[in-house]
């Protein structure tokens, strides 16, 4: 099996070999295509591949990972690398941008190329009539938000966008084209619906898309002043809330900088999200409770497009240095909330861009109609930490999340969602799925990547012997 300290290094003539066999460009390091292959959307991850595959077809990811297999060569999968964790040396990447179908049928689903992003999708399926389940963000792409679950702004009602897979097209790690469905391959679709990619490259997927064009919601920004008041009063209200409702609050320090409206640049606020899905009258009514603690400093909660969803976290779009941290809550109650404000609220010297707290529960805690990998389905609440990790800041930061983490670890269930933490580090993975679900997937990569070939099997792995 190869390792990172004994990286392969391919001759000319097998990098000639090698781009050969594919329609697509292979992008050795030193030109303009490496650079931007090897680049990703978070850029605090610095990535430096043996060389990069810009795959144009299913056949493209099947040949550079059966050569990659002959060669004792590691290979990974990157879209838009907005999950990216991995520096890559010794590895083979292979980025699927170019794999941009997209197909969307009026009877209600869509099948996408690997290279396809939620907004794309959003810009045809919208028009339609028909919601692509996606995250806050819609600059993702699709496929590796689907194989980490997938929890997005309407998922209290909806359920884990991993549950709506049809089905994927996928080469194994045995360089074998495979079609993965509730009746074929039945183990691959367990493990692709929140395994992430452990068990293979998927080259497209078909899923399902729910019929809704608006949802009433939107976020509202609330002054230091009034932070301690209305995060209590989310953590009273937040838990009672029927599945057509979904909510996220975030203690936000914004930067002071010309990009942010003025109430929030350079300022702590809490952002209270919510997104409905039913009739507005009652929204309203179930909102106000919550609406009567405070005055907010900016915002509104209204009849939203759901063309317009990613409004209601209001992401950065833009490729920016982050470093997240992720991990699950039992429960939320009064002494949490004084943790938590205490760790990161206005008087607290922390340095997270944001501290998010998601109300799970509703459809998310359902039995899945599907087999899937996704666990840690009866967490009550998801926290993740989100700062800077430039430069001599990012050593900071880190620190900062882990004290906040540590002062929410009483309530924690010591787990963590796959999209929400790092799928590189064995850590990590071994907090986002239980042990026989890690045994489970370690046992399917040895029969279908017998040379263990996908990188993204090798923190599964070593997760599944931590506690052995
Ligand atoms: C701003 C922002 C907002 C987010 N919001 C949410 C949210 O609301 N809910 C949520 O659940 N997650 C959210 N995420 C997490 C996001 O879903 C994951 O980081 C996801 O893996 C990103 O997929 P990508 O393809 O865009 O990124 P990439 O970095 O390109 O891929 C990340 C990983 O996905 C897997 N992958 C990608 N392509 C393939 C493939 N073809 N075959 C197999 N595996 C593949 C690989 O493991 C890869 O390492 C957010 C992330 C960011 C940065």
């Amino acid at each position: 099996m190869p390792t990172s300290t004994d990286t392969p290094i391919l001759s000319d003539e097998q990098f000639d070999e090698l781009a050969a066999l594919l329609t697509g460009p292979l992008h050795r390091p030193g030109s303009d295509g490496y650079d931007l292959g090897a680049a990703s959307w978070n850029v605090a991850v610095q990535s430096h591949p043996i060389a990069v595959v810009e795959a144009h077809s299913a056949e493209d990811v099947a040949a550079t990972v059966r050569y990659a297999a002959d060669h004792g060569i590691e290979v990974a999968v990157r879209a838009t690398g907005h999950g990216a964790a991995d520096p890559l040396d010794g590895v083979l990447l292979i980025r699927t941008g170019a794999m941009d179908e997209l197909n969307v049928d009026e009877a209600g689903w869509a099948r996408v190329g690997a290279g396809v992003t939620w907004g794309a999708l959003f810009e045809r399926a919208t028009p339609l009539g028909l919601a692509p389940l996606s995250g806050s963000a819609t600059t993702v792409g699709v496929v590796g938000y689907l194989t980490g679950g997938g929890l997005g702004p309407v998922a209290r009602t909806f359920g884990v966008s991993a549950d709506y897979v049809r089905a994927f097209d996928v080469v194994t790690g045995d360089g074998q084209r495979r079609r993965v469905s509730g009746t074929e391959n039945f183990d691959l679709f367990w493990a692709l619906r929140g395994g992430k990619g452990a068990l293979g490259i998927v080259t497209a997927v078909e899923l399902d898309l729910p019929r809704l064009s608006e949802i009433y919601g939107g976020a509202l920004y609330f002054g230091a002043e009034d932070i301690a008041a209305v995060l209590h009063a989310w953590a009273e209200w937040a838990p009672d809330l029927p599945d057509a409702a979904t909510t996220s609050v975030a203690i936000m320090r914004m930067p002071d900088a010309p990009f942010v409206p003025p109430p929030l640049a350079g300022k702590v606020t809490l952002a209270v999200r919510f997104a409905w899905v039913g009739d507005a009258e009652e929204a309203q009514r179930i909102l106000a409770p919550l609406l009567a603690v405070a005055t907010p400093v900016l915002g509104g909660i209204g009849d939203l497009p759901y063309s317009q969803i990613a409004s209601i976290h209001a992401d950065p779009v833009d490729p920016m240095p982050a470093a997240d941290n992720g991990g699950l809550l039992r429960e939320f109650p009064p002494d949490a909330v004084d943790a938590l404000l205490r760790a990161a609220g206005p008087g607290a010297d922390s340095v997270q861009v944001a501290v998010e707290l998601r109300l799970l529960g509703g459809a998310i805690a359902r039995t899945p109609t599907g087999p899937s990998a996704m666990g840690h389905r009866d967490a009550a609440v998801s926290l993740i930490t989100i700062g800077i990790a430039a430069g001599p800041v990012a050593a900071v930061t880190a620190a900062d999340s882990a004290r906040i983490m540590a002062a929410m670890q009483p309530w924690s269930t010591g787990g963590s969602m796959p999209n929400f933490s790092s799928s590189a580090d064995p850590v990590d993975v071994r907090r986002s799925y239980p042990q026989e679900t890690l045994d489970r997937l370690v046992a399917l990569s040895a029969i279908y990547d017998p040379r263990s070939v996908l990188r993204a099997a090798r923190p599964v792995r070593a997760a599944a012997e931590m506690t052995r």
